[in-house]
């Protein structure tokens, strides 16, 4: 018998961390390393949400709080929800936890039993499939082409579904692929969950890149578009990427009261609140001037275009215009077999990504951890000339490939 937990033999470390860190070590030795693989805005933490944490930790705001959120938090997320996505939830059915990931895994852990089964689009983010192996559950790849701009066909999320399905795990904008779906498209995949044989579905929808989306794209969540489906939805955002707080560690959902307080049970044995100072800011953020969020997502969007272009000119590789989110999800089909200018054979999506560090020191993340080969992943959320310069290396590495 071995002395580590089945659970945890189950799962790997997380991915896009894992090459993050790698591309922060090689730096520190002092590599030339353009890192795109974070998930993660260059932008500051506007000052308002700063100065709203100083003044907390002022006042003495120190203390341990309610585990799943302060009153005042619980109901500037129920004010949210109400004025950006037209959802009434009652503070009571709001649960804040340390991060978004926190809020998912608190969701997943408190309903999985063996063998019930989470329908996840692929490719997905990368802790999805980790965390419902955790829980003893068992995720079900529905799989979306890129000919498809990487959104989920209805019949495909049909199929996917049998009767141990307990949740569909959707995610738009999506990281990684940043797809994001029309009122329409998004109203014929909540039509399949409404079908007879699909009502024991639950839907957990992570809407963390709900603002981060350009051009005309107007964001919905699932439960606005079908408000039947309500009554057997868990909706998650968090601070992280709109607000730029990815370090302060806070997200939120919302749905039925007796899954929010059990999801409070769990998180009362494991970090209780999450910090008072962060809970104090978020207060800020979300009630706060929003005009932030249109100043960045112009300077996303210009980097969008740019990531595009210059991938679209890189020899064996084909990258689509995404409408949402910081990334784009390449296919490198075209480099698969070859061999790079110093020798490293490309046989798969993770080669191609060791192969770019060895020999150009651009981080980008492999498609096998979202789920999808052979693609790679970009982080755009990146300063605009590091991005140009990495983009330039792609091309170069790619043109030298043979
Ligand atoms: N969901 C998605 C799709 C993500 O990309 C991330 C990654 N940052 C999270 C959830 C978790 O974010 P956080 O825990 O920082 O709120
Ligand atoms: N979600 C971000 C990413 O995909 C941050 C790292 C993580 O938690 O996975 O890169």
């Amino acid at each position: 018998m071995g002395f580590f937990a089945d659970s945890v033999n189950r799962i790997s470390p997380s991915q896009t961390i894992a090459v993050a860190t790698k591309a922060r070590e090689l730096k520190a030795k002092g590599r030339d390393i353009i890192s795109l693989s974070a998930g993660e805005p260059d932008f500051d933490t506007p000052d308002n949400i700063k100065d709203a944490a100083v003044r907390a930790l002022k006042e003495g705001k120190t203390k341990y709080t309610d585990v799943d959120g302060i009153p005042e938090l619980k109901a500037a997320i129920a004010a949210k929800f109400k004025r950006e996505n037209g959802l009434d939830y009652k503070p009571s059915q709001v649960s804040v936890g340390t991060g978004g990931k926190q809020v998912l895994y608190n969701a997943l852990l408190v309903t999985l039993n063996p063998g019930d089964e989470v329908v996840i689009p692929a490719p997905c983010w990368v802790s999805y499939a980790d965390i419902v192996l955790l829980g003893g559950g068992k995720p079900v790849f529905a799989n979306c082409r890129l000919e498809d701009g990487y959104r989920l066909q209805p019949e495909v999320l049909d199929k996917a579904i049998t009767p141990k399905t307990k949740w569909f795990l959707f995610n738009a904008p999506c990281n990684p692929t940043g797809a994001a779906y029309s009122k329409e498209q998004l109203k014929a995949l909540t039509d399949v969950l409404m079908r007879p044989k699909n009502k024991h579905v639950w839907v957990l929808t992570d809407d963390m890149y709900e603002h981060l989306l350009y051009d005309d794209n107007v964001f919905y969540t699932p439960a606005q578009v079908e408000p039947a489906l309500y009554e057997r939805t868990l909706t998650v955002n968090g601070l992280s990427k709109t607000y730029c707080m990815t370090g302060w560690r806070l997200g939120y959902g919302a749905g039925p009261e007796p899954l929010i307080k059990t999801m409070c049970k769990l998180q009362s044995q494991s970090t209780s609140n999450p910090c008072s100072i962060t809970q104090w800011a978020a207060v800020e953020a979300l009630n706060g001037p929003q005009g932030f969020i249109e100043r960045n997502n112009k300077v996303f969007k210009e980097r969008r275009d740019l990531v595009v272009s210059m991938l679209n000119q890189s020899k064996g590789i084909k990258c689509t215009k995404p409408e949402g989110a910081f990334y784009v999800y390449p296919s490198c089909e075209g480099l698969i077999g070859k061999t790079s200018a110093k020798g490293i054979k490309i046989n798969n999506d993770e080669d191609f990504v060791t192969a770019l560090l060895e020999e150009e020191g651009v981080a980008a993340v492999h498609g096998a951890a979202f789920a999808m080969s052979p693609f790679f992943r970009i982080s755009y959320a990146t300063a605009t000339d590091a991005l140009e310069e990495a983009c330039k290396r792609i091309q170069r590495f790619c043109g030298n490939v043979r």
